[in-house]
């Protein structure tokens, strides 16, 4: 569960104010896949960048799976992050002196998690680059990277999935692929998955579609997809029951 509350992003660049996301309102259920669209500068990566923790809002708070994630401490915050959530960028962000198989494994035994060399091994092979484990990033396609980078996102079977423009980088055909992927894994394990994407015939494919323009929700809907889903997803996703830009009662908790 996802829930920002009066949210909003004020920067200050000189003498001038300038707001990046207006007060926002959104509450995203577990498991639910929500594509993020609109144009460049509309504050896609802002919005996400302030889930992840990794910016602080001006106004509101943001809640994961129950946490007041604003009023935590950066040592807090790392724990939660490392926790509860993945990221995964428009540009990789693979380490090159490390393989495939190291860039997954490495933040595993970092985090000291046990049996994680049979771990990253697995999820080499279910993001389908079981022979591929021994090369570096600069011996693999951009959509060979991208894979990895999501086996890396899932090593800590995230609650929370943050994918910002995962496609973009890549070729229609890499990016649809890199798209079905995360459908797969977001079915699979149940992940919360928030994607920005310029591309609305992928978008289509989530369950929710929320369009962002110079800073506010101007559409926020279920797709046909959502409906697909739900006789299985009930369990986990409920239906939304009330208008996602208005302010949350409390009684709609859930965790
Ligand atoms: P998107 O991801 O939708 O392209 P961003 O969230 O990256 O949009 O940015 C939204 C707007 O805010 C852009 O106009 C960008 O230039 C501006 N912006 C983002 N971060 C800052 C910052 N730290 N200082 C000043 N302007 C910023
Ligand atoms: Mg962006």
């Amino acid at each position: 569960m996802i829930r920002l509350n009066n949210v909003s992003k004020i920067v200050r660049s000189g003498s001038e104010e300038l707001t990046i996301l207006h007060p926002l309102y959104l509450s995203i259920p577990v498991g639910q896949f929500v594509a993020v669209v609109g144009p460049s500068g509309s504050g896609k990566s802002t919005l996400l960048s302030l889930v992840a923790g990794l910016d602080y809002p001006t106004t509101g708070d943001i809640r994961l799976a129950g946490e007041y994630i604003t009023l935590m401490k950066e040592d807090e915050l790392a724990r939660l992050r490392g926790a509860k959530v993945g990221f995964i960028f428009q540009s990789f962000h693979l380490i090159p002196s490390l393989t495939a198989y190291e860039n997954i494994l490495v933040p595993m035994e970092i985090r000291k998690v046990p049996k994680a060399r049979e771990r990253a091994q697995a999820l080499l092979d279910e993001v389908g680059l079981h022979e591929r484990g021994h090369h570096y990033p600069s011996q693999l396609s951009g959509g060979e990277q991208q894979r990895v980078a999501i086996a890396r996102a899932f090593s800590n079977e995230p609650a929370i999935l943050l994918a910002d423009e995962p496609t973009g980088n890549l070729d229609s055909k890499n990016g649809a692929h890199i798209f079905d992927l995360l459908i797969k894994l977001n079915r699979e394990h149940a992940t919360t998955l928030l994607l920005v994407t310029h591309d609305h015939v992928l978008a289509d494919q989530a369950d929710r579609v929320i369009s962002l323009n110079e800073g506010r929700i101007v559409e926020d809907r279920e797709t046909r997809r959502a409906g697909e889903w739900e006789s299985g997803r009930t369990a986990f996703c409920p239906p939304l029951s009330h208008s996602p830009t208005l302010p949350l009662s409390e009684e709609e908790e859930v965790a």
